[in-house]
C-alpha cells in the first residue's frame, strides 16, 4: 500500500488530479453522512405492521395483560422466537427493553458493584480489565473506559480475536473479561470460527469470573443467500466447564425499530438468575406491549428471516455500491485496503498508515461526515492512524455513491501528499 513503485513525476500528477477532484468536490457544497450504522427509513417501513399492534387485544398467550406492570424474563412467546435463532435455551434467554447496550452497561455495572456469581468480590474493589479487539465496537470502548475498567487491545482477525495475544494477558487476574461480535463484527464484518469461540470457551484464566461479552447484534444480518450460523457460545461454555462465562446479548434493533425495539440477554441459568436478583432494583418489569407486538409480528424464526431477507434488498445495493466505487476509485493505487463483508453494517476501510485522521478532516471540509478517526480502537487511538469505518445503510443511494466518491477523492489526496511529503517514488 504506497506508492514506492511509482515515480516522483506519477505521483506528482496523481496529487495535482486528486487537489482538482478535491476543489470540484468542495464546490458541490455537500452535506452527507456516513458516521453511524442507522437503518434507512425504507428498512424501517418494513416493520410499519408494528405501528398497529397489538391492537385492543394486548393479552399474552398465557393470559398476562401486557399493559400491567411484572414480568421481569419478558414474553415467553418472543423469547421462544429469539431462543430459536440465537440457540440458547428459552429459560436461559431474557427480553427486555430497547437496547442492548443498556443490557451490556447494567451487567458490567453490576459486576463491578456486586460482582458476579463466580466473583471473589466486586470487580470495582480492585483495578478491572477488559481485553478488546481492535478494531472493534466504539460505544462498546466508550463504555468500558466510563466505568473505568482498563482496556487491552487485541487485534481481531477474520476468524475471530488474535488468541496467542488473548493468552498472554489473561493469566492476570484483573482481565475480567473480553468484548466481541462474534458475526458480521462492527466494524470489519469477521465472523468468529467455531474453533476460536470453542477456544475461548476452555480458556485457562486467572480470573475464576472471567467473562466473554458475546454481542450478537447482527447475528441473522445476512448481506448474502448465506446465513452464516455464529457458534453456541453457552453450549460450548457449560461444556467446557465455564457455564457462566458467557453473556449473549441481542436486539431488534436493526430487524424492526432501531429505537422502540427489543433486547435479549442470554447466559447459564446461574446468570440470569443473578441478573434478574439485580434488575429488580432498578424496574419492574419491561414493556411487555412492546415484545406483545414483535411476537405477533415477526410470528416465528422464519418470520424474522423474511424481514431479513427484505433488509437485505435495501441493504445489499448500497454495500455493492459502496465497494464498487472503493474498487474503481483507490483499486487502480493500491492505496488502500477494505473489508467485503458478508454482513452486518460496516465496511471497515484502512488508509495508508499516519493518513487517516488526514483524511477525515478533509472528507468533513468538503462536507462528508465520517465517523473519527480511531473510533473503532479502545480510547479512539489507532496506532497506525489508518482505519475508517463507512456505515452505507442510512443514505440515500443518491448521496450515498457522492459520498464515497468523495471519499476516495480524499484519500488519494491525503495519500499522495504524505507520499510527496516523505519523499516516496523514484526519481
Ligand atoms: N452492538 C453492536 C455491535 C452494534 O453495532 C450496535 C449498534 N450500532 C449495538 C450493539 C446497539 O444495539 P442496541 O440498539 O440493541 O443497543
Amino acid at each position: 500500500m504506497t506508492f514506492d513503485a511509482l515515480s516522483r513525476d506519477r505521483i506528482e500528477t496523481l496529487h495535482a488530479e486528486a487537489e482538482q477532484a478535491y476543489r470540484t468536490l468542495g464546490e458541490a457544497g455537500l452535506t452527507l453522512d456516513l458516521t453511524r450504522g442507522k437503518p434507512s427509513p425504507a428498512q424501517l417501513d418494513l416493520s410499519a405492521g408494528l405501528l398497529s399492534l397489538p391492537g385492543t387485544d394486548f393479552r399474552a398467550a398465557d393470559g398476562t395483560d401486557t399493559r400491567n406492570y411484572g414480568g421481569l424474563t419478558g414474553l415467553t412467546e418472543l423469547r421462544e422466537i429469539f431462543a430459536e435463532l440465537l440457540g440458547i435455551p428459552v429459560a436461559q434467554l431474557l427480553a427486555a427493553d430497547n437496547a442492548s447496550l443498556a443490557l451490556m452497561h447494567d451487567t458490567l455495572t453490576f459486576a463491578m458493584l456486586h460482582g458476579t456469581p463466580d466473583s471473589p468480590a466486586p470487580w470495582g474493589a480492585a483495578p478491572v480489565k477488559f481485553i478488546c479487539p481492535a478494531p472493534g465496537y466504539d460505544r462498546h470502548f466508550a463504555l468500558t473506559e466510563h466505568l473505568g475498567i482498563e482496556m487491552l487491545v487485541v487485534d481481531m482477525l477474520d476468524d475471530g480475536p488474535d488468541l496467542d495475544q488473548v493468552r498472554a494477558l489473561v493469566g492476570d487476574p484483573a482481565v475480567k473479561g473480553i468484548w466481541l461480535v462474534p458475526t458480521y463484527a462492527n466494524p470489519t464484518g469477521a465472523v468468529v470460527s467455531h474453533e476460536k469461540a470453542a477456544a475461548l470457551a476452555a480458556l485457562e484464566t486467572a480470573a475464576p469470573d472471567f467473562r466473554i461479552y458475546w454481542d450478537n447484534a447482527y447475528a441473522v444480518h445476512h448481506l448474502t443467500d448465506e446465513r452464516t450460523t455464529t457458534a453456541e457460545i453457552v453450549g460450548l461454555c457449560a461444556s467446557a466447564g465455564n457455564p457462566n462465562r458467557p453473556l449473549v446479548f441481542a436486539s431488534t434493533s436493526k430487524i424492526t425499530f432501531a429505537g422502540s425495539g427489543v433486547s435479549f440477554l442470554g447466559g447459564s441459568p446461574e446468570t440470569i438468575a443473578w441478573y434478574l436478583r439485580h434488575v429488580a432494583f432498578r424496574t419492574i418489569g419491561p414493556d411487555k406491549v412492546n415484545q406483545l407486538r414483535h411476537a405477533r409480528f415477526l410470528q416465528d424464526a422464519e418470520g424474522v428471516h423474511r424481514l431479513m431477507d427484505g433488509h437485505r434488498a435495501v441493504l445489499a445495493p448500497k454495500f455493492e455500491a459502496t465497494l464498487q466505487i472503493l474498487a474503481e476509485r483507490l483499486g487502480p493505487h493500491d492505496v488502500a485496503t477494505w473489508t467485503r463483508p458478508r454482513g452486518g453494517y460496516f465496511v471497515s476501510l484502512d488508509v495508508p498508515d499516519g493518513t487517516a485522521t488526514r483524511v477525515v478532516a478533509l472528507a468533513k471540509a468538503a462536507g462528508i461526515s465520517l465517523t473519527p478517526a480511531g473510533a473503532s480502537f479502545p480510547y479512539g487511538r489507532d496506532p497506525r492512524d489508518r482505519n475508517i469505518r463507512i456505515a452505507p445503510s442510512f443514505p440515500s443511494m443518491t448521496d450515498l455513491t457522492a459520498a464515497m466518491d468523495g471519499l476516495a477523492t480524499c484519500v488519494l489526496l491525503a495519500a499522495t501528499a504524505q507520499a510527496l511529503e516523505s519523499g516516496t517514488g523514484r526519481s
